[in-house]
């Protein structure tokens, strides 16, 4: 429609009135950058707007002379006659909703987002909330943009809970054994939301340099992250009880040596199909995603009370099938976003594996 405060343009998601881009994939004079993703979050735009939190992960991701301005949570700033305001979507330090307003029309862009598990809204008593950033806000809104990564019914994941009490489980067997517990996750996101829910009583941790690139980030924002030790900082005879955060590119490195024994595993939300953890030939799968489940998506959407969703990055077809179930005029954005796999350039460079495609898994019930 001619009035739409979002279209989609071949640089990316545009707001015709602001003359401003949300997240776009090629460079443009402004650019409103929900969270510090690679996809999401891409070298060469004129101006950045982003929020106050994603300040360090950005500038050291795409260099300290960017031209940034951010914004607090909720803090409103006027471009072209268009009120932009940032809101927490509790995916990874710093990741943001766009708010739009003009002319009395509200239009909420997603981002990446995480909901899931007993996450409650509308300020019920919530339980699984990223403990890393700050938690999904719900926005009211004419229309929502919202993200569907993991948007199948297959998607439901565990609680927090009962998925650290099977990681310190299982690091704890093997300190028990005398070998140590990698645990491959992607750097920046993933891995300090391990760092966080494991318990740091049962041996020390050892972090890859990529990590603790990020765990300084998220360190300088105020998020509490247990003591890590480098690789080359831990005697060997403690390698033995440790946990090693890493991404997924060392899988098969010779990085791997110093550690002796091990036992691996990997953490995704991609673990949750059956074949996932043997395709990354690991140990033990977990599944541990900082998206929104199949539940959190449909929960996050209707808690904004858009009569119109338009989906993105995902599983467009069957979301938006659901969201027309429900009554509500639904549509897709085709986008150049990745996945999970795709937002680490570190497993990209070692030739890391997509992801496996769900719906042509035989296994998916
Ligand atoms: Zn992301
Ligand atoms: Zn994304």
């Amino acid at each position: 429609m001619h009035d739409d405060l979002v279209v989609a343009t071949p640089e990316g998601l545009y707001c015709p009135p602001g003359d401003f881009h949300i997240d776009p994939w090629r460079p443009v004079s402004h650019a409103i950058v929900t969270h510090a993703h690679a996809d999401h979050a891409r070298r060469g735009h004129g101006h950045y707007l982003a929020s106050h939190d994603s300040e360090g992960v950005l500038r050291s991701r795409l260099g300290e002379d960017i031209a940034l301005q951010t914004l607090g949570w909720g803090e409103v700033v006027d471009h072209r006659g268009v009120r932009i305001s940032l809101h927490p979507a509790g995916h990874v330090l710093g990741s943001a909703q766009v708010r739009l307003e003009h002319r009395g029309r509200v239009w909420v862009a997603s981002g990446d987002y995480f909901v899931a598990g007993d996450t409650a809204l509308h300020g019920e008593v919530s339980g699984d909330l990223n403990a890393t950033c700050a938690p999904f806000e719900p926005v009211r809104c004419h229309c929502f943009i919202t993200e569907s990564t993991f948007g199948l019914p297959i998607y439901r994941w565990p609680t927090q809970a009962s998925l650290f009490a099977d990681i310190n489980r299982w690091w704890a067997a093997n300190a028990e054994a005398g070998r140590a517990s990698l645990l491959m996750g992607y750097s920046f996101g993933k891995a300090q939301r391990m760092l966080a829910g494991v318990d740091p009583s049962i041996g020390p941790i050892v972090v890859h340099g990529a990590v603790d690139t990020l765990n300084t980030a998220y360190r300088a924002a105020g998020v509490p992250l247990p003591p890590t030790f480098a690789a080359t900082e831990l005697p060997k005879a403690e390698m033995k009880r440790a946990l090693v955060v890493a991404p997924p590119s060392v899988q098969g490195s010779p990085w791997l040596r110093r550690f002796g024994d091990y036992s691996d595993a990997f953490a995704s939300g991609w673990m949750q199909l059956r074949g996932a953890r043997r395709r990354r030939a690991v140990d033990r799968g977990f599944v541990m995603s900082d998206h929104a489940d199949w539940p959190g998506l449909q929960r996050a959407i209707l808690a904004t009370g858009a009569e119109r969703v338009i989906v993105t990055h995902g599983y467009e077809a069957v979301m938006v099938r659901w969201l027309q179930e429900q009554g509500l005029d639904a549509g897709a954005f085709r986008t150049e976003y990745g996945d999970d796999a795709l937002e680490d350039p570190t497993a990209e460079a070692a030739g890391a594996t997509s992801p496996p495609t769900p719906t042509m898994d035989p296994a998916v019930s």
